[in-house]
């Protein structure tokens, strides 16, 4: 069970310190305290865990400093969405806002290989209205002698030119807790330059003790992909790791999944579960579409499957778009076939648009209808 205490409860000592000795004195009850700081306002929260279901939602109602009630299900505690959860489904991070009602695309380079590239591609970012990008500079590879990612060498050089081009927040994967502290390290010394956001890979979403370390902190949002061979269940639970260890900042990402059946695309195509992660969770939504389809092949209308499947997300609602692009990619050391040039990236922003202007006019007629 959650209680949400009501806004000024942090105002009056008397009556919270009330409140937790009478919730102390429950048996078999354990609490656990969650404060929530936003721009606006702190939101405090007191999860009580253990055998709740003898406890009466009325009683706890009038207890003090208590405004709402939610009984939650036993999946997702934290990140799922709850009868009569009326809780925020969005966060801010550098002054961009994440939710389940926006849309970003996060468009860059899948690896760093050289300054060049990366100032090409964030110059052309700015050029083109874009605040947020992707980079990566820990590559998790197939084989040991395929190249690594620049790791920490390339960070400054990163993060700097993110600076100089205005880019608010770059989504970065890490592999391992080291690199979490090069990051932070990295930030400081360019004055922290850009936001950064965490991106577990899909190799590692269930990597556990890396989960907990992540969600350990709540500087850094994260960014976590769905697990390409485990159901949504256990993607999904992977997240409420992260914010049980105290980050909710999270993003879950579709990214396809490995099956034969998937062929002739990299990975079978799953942005039809972004209406389904909406309802289940609170968490913003992103799709993936260059690790899923994975080539830049196009269908006899001229589209590649890769805006396809983009639009089919954004249709759907999807809330951010993590896409390769890369100046020149037969240079990429990584994933240039699936990697869009940097003259599509208005074709692309402009195609995206018209899905999501075509998502929105279908949330508007379905608000239209009197049907429940
Ligand atoms: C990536 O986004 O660069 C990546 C490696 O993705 P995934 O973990 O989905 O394979
Ligand atoms: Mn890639």
């Amino acid at each position: 069970m959650i209680l949400i205490l009501s806004s000024n409860a942090s105002e009056k000592p008397r009556e919270y310190q009330t409140l937790l000795a009478h919730l102390a004195a429950m048996p078999g009850i354990q609490i656990r305290v969650h404060v929530e700081r936003g721009l606006e306002q702190t939101v405090m929260e007191i999860y009580l865990i253990g055998n709740t279901k003898l406890l009466d939602v009325a009683d706890l109602q009038g207890l003090p400093c208590v405004e709402r009630v939610v009984r939650v299900s036993e999946e997702y505690r934290i990140l799922g969405r709850h009868k009569d959860d009326l809780r925020p489904t969005h966060f801010e991070y550098n002054g961009v806002r994440f939710g389940q009602d926006t849309l970003h695309v996060f468009a860059g380079l899948c690896a760093v290989d050289n300054r060049e590239h990366v100032e090409i591609m964030l110059r052309t970012l700015r050029d083109n209205g874009q605040v947020c990008t992707r980079m990566g500079a820990y590559k998790p590879r197939t084989s040991p002698y395929a190249f690594q990612g620049h790791g920490k060498e390339c960070l400054p050089y990163v993060f700097e030119l993110a600076g100089k081009y205005g880019i608010k927040v770059m989504a970065m994967e890490i592999t391992h807790e080291s690199h979490l502290d090069e990051i932070n390290e990295a930030l400081h010394q360019t004055g922290e330059a850009v936001g950064v956001m965490l991106q577990i890979g899909t190799r590692n979403t269930q990597n556990f003790e890396l989960l907990k370390i992540v969600g350990r902190q709540n500087k850094l949002p994260v960014l976590l992909k769905r697990g390409f061979g485990i159901t949504l269940d256990e993607s999904l639970n992977a997240a409420e790791y992260l914010a049980s260890e105290g980050n909710r900042n999270v993003v879950f990402c579709l990214r396809g999944m490995k099956t034969n059946m998937a062929d002739p695309h990299r990975n079978f195509v799953d942005f039809a579960h972004v209406p389904a992660v909406k309802r289940l969770t609170r968490m913003p939504v992103c799709i993936d579409p260059s690790h899923s389809v994975g080539s830049r092949a196009a269908s006899p209308d001229g589209i590649m499957d890769m805006l396809h499947v983009t639009a089919q997300g954004v249709l759907a609602g999807a809330n951010m778009v993590l896409v390769d692009f890369h100046p020149a990619p037969v240079k990429a050391l990584v994933d240039g076939p699936q990697a869009m040039l940097l003259n599509e990236l208005p074709y692309f922003l402009e195609d995206v648009q018209i899905a999501r202007d075509a998502y929105l006019k279908r949330v508007e007629l379905r608000r239209r209808q009197s049907f429940n």
